[in-house]
């Protein structure tokens, strides 16, 4: 994909969130080449030029974001990012995210999430932190079910060996289960690949309206069986209670499940 490149200066880096678990969202990218098509952040597209084009083709990079985080102290937990994925392929050429990294201060309560294995690149700067975590979303897409949601991530197969090197490497690690969908995942599988890497666990079902219509019909046009089971009340409760039970079964650490 043509990535369109917006570079520009920000007048500041820390927002408010109210995102569970986080205080703060630090943002240097917005938008994502990883152009999920779940993705629940696209809604900021609305705020954007036309110009742009469709979500997963642009990114804004914060250039001065380094600088931003210099000599600032926040508290409260801050989580790394909340509307890009702070380790997409531009974060190769441009090393913002690593430049920020090195500039926060170490006592800063880091939470970081990310679908790409890129983020092994800054496990020495990680080990600086006196609290940190990273985590991998994880949701087991694969051929079809990969290319239709998540065509520019990393394989399943390389973030779960990215959880387990990062916990080899003393880091606190979480897996984050999502989008989960009727039909396509196998939680039980899922949480026994990951359990041994996981510090633990945030579960969250697909969020339909944030997922848009585009998402639903290629739910609908592709995994009609999925569809079937999200659409019809009845067998989704069934489905989410199915869900929890397995979670329950497993033993795992659980800090939350989150269903829309
Ligand atoms: S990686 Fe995250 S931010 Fe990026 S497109 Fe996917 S869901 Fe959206």
């Amino acid at each position: 994909m043509n990535l369109k490149l917006i570079k520009l200066e920000a007048k500041e880096i820390f927002t408010k969130t109210k995102l569970p678990g986080a205080d703060w969202a630090i943002n240097q990218y917005v938008g994502c080449e990883h152009a999920c098509l779940y993705c629940y952040a696209k809604f900021i597209q609305r705020w954007r030029p036309k110009d742009y084009g469709k979500w997963g083709g642009w990114i804004e990079a914060k250039m001065n974001a380094p600088d931003l985080v210099k000599g600032r102290y926040i508290e409260g937990w801050a989580y790394m990012s909340s509307i890009s994925d702070p380790y997409s392929e531009i974060e190769k050429e441009l090393e913002l995210t690593k430049r920020v990294l090195e500039n926060l201060d170490k006592r800063i309560k880091l939470s970081i999430q990310t679908k790409s294995d890129l983020v092994l690149r800054d496990i020495n700067i990680f080990k600086q932190f006196k609290t940190i975590e990273v985590g991998l979303t994880i949701n087991s897409f694969e051929g079809k079910s990969k290319e239709i949601f998540e065509p520019y991530s990393s394989s399943n197969e390389k973030r779960i060996r990215t959880l387990s090197i990062l916990k080899e490497n003393g880091i606190k690690t979480f897996a984050f289960i999502s989008p989960i969908i009727p039909e396509l995942i196998d939680l039980k599988k899922v949480i026994e690949e990951t359990k041994e890497y996981a510090g633990y666990y945030f579960f969250e079902f697909l969020n339909m309206r944030a997922a848009g219509i585009e998402c639903i019909n290629a739910i609908k046009d592709n995994f009609p069986e999925s569809y079937e089971v999200l659409t019809n009340k009845k067998r989704y409760l069934e489905f989410i209670k199915e869900s929890k039970e397995i979670i329950t079964r497993e033993k795992v650490n659980v800090r939350g499940i989150e269903i829309h």
